[in-house]
């Protein structure tokens, strides 16, 4: 019957239409998840950091990787370090620990650094810099044995107290900040801050700063935009290092670091009491992205 064909046709008509929806509208799907991850793997539209441990993080952008302070090895039980598979890993630079461009670190102190991790990762991986205090570089010269085998990719850099010093290495804008250690009996270490900006993001790294006004004022963090900010946690639980945070860095997002394993949850509790926003790196090898 003609009625009965017409209904066929559009029917069938009707199927061909929405077979064709779907599978325009899959591929669309399809598509925008390869733009995403396209950029992703490239780096240009995302931020992500890795926690290592204590005050160690891997920063990657816009297909650069900058590592600060994660060479070190096991030193107090308070200070989070990588179990052994994992840190022959970060010295062999092996992945996920490979293509690192930049080794930052921020002081002397064994729960940040240690010569031989250090030297070892520069060995094994042809591309990476490091940029240091002469402490940490003359620390590496006197106890690795290889030490001139990579000594063209060591570069000092020590502001004095309250200086900064701007530079460009491995493609990575930096700008080292001399910030003093806390406590009395530390005030010889060189501690550096670092400012860097990789992408379009900046981050800031703090090392063990005293948490005086004094140390940070003179750099005006306020006014640099810090996207992502690595803060001791100690600064997010007391009044001292609550202001520095608040008035003197003003950073948009907070990632608390060098929290001991210990008490990990009941500090991760407390920091979000003070700071609700922030994230709190306690598992190793965990990751954020912005
Ligand atoms: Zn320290």
């Amino acid at each position: 019957m003609p009625g009965e064909g017409l209904t066929m046709n559009l029917a069938l008509k009707l199927l061909l239409l929405a077979t064709l929806l779907t599978a325009s509208l899959c591929g669309q799907a399809v598509h925008l998840e390869e733009s995403r991850n396209e950029a992703k793997s490239d780096g240009t539209a995302s931020l992500e950091i890795t926690y290592i441990a204590n005050e160690g993080v891997l920063i990657a952008a816009s297909g650069k990787r900058v590592l600060i302070d994660g060479l070190h090895r096991e030193y107090k039980p308070d200070y989070a370090f990588l179990p052994p598979d994992e840190r022959k890993k970060i010295e062999g630079a092996e992945a996920p620990f490979d293509k690192i461009d930049l080794i930052l670190v921020s002081h002397l102190h064994l729960d940040h650094f240690h010569p031989e991790a250090i030297g070892l990762h520069l060995k094994n991986n042809p591309r990476a810099m490091l940029v240091s205090s002469d402490q940490i570089v003359d620390s590496l010269s006197k106890d690795f044995k290889a030490f001139e085998d990579v000594k063209g990719r060591v570069e000092r850099i020590t502001p004095k107290w309250k200086e900064k010093v701007k530079v460009k290495v491995a493609g990575v804008e930096l700008v080292v900040l001399g910030l003093r250690h806390g406590n009395k009996q530390h005030h010889w270490i060189q501690n550096l801050g670092h400012i860097v900006k990789i992408g379009d993001k900046k981050l800031l790294h703090l090392g063990d700063a005293e948490t005086s006004v004094e140390n940070f004022q003179s750099f005006a963090l306020e006014r640099e935009q810090i996207d992502v900010a690595f803060i001791p946690y100690w600064f997010l639980l007391y009044s001292d290092g609550q202001k520095i945070v608040r008035d003197y860095i003003k950073p948009k997002h907070i990632i608390a670091v060098h929290i001991s394993p210990a008490e990990a949850d009941e500090a991760a509790k407390r920091i979000r009491a003070a700071f609700p926003e922030a994230t709190s790196f306690t598992r190793l090898l965990e990751t954020k992205t912005y």
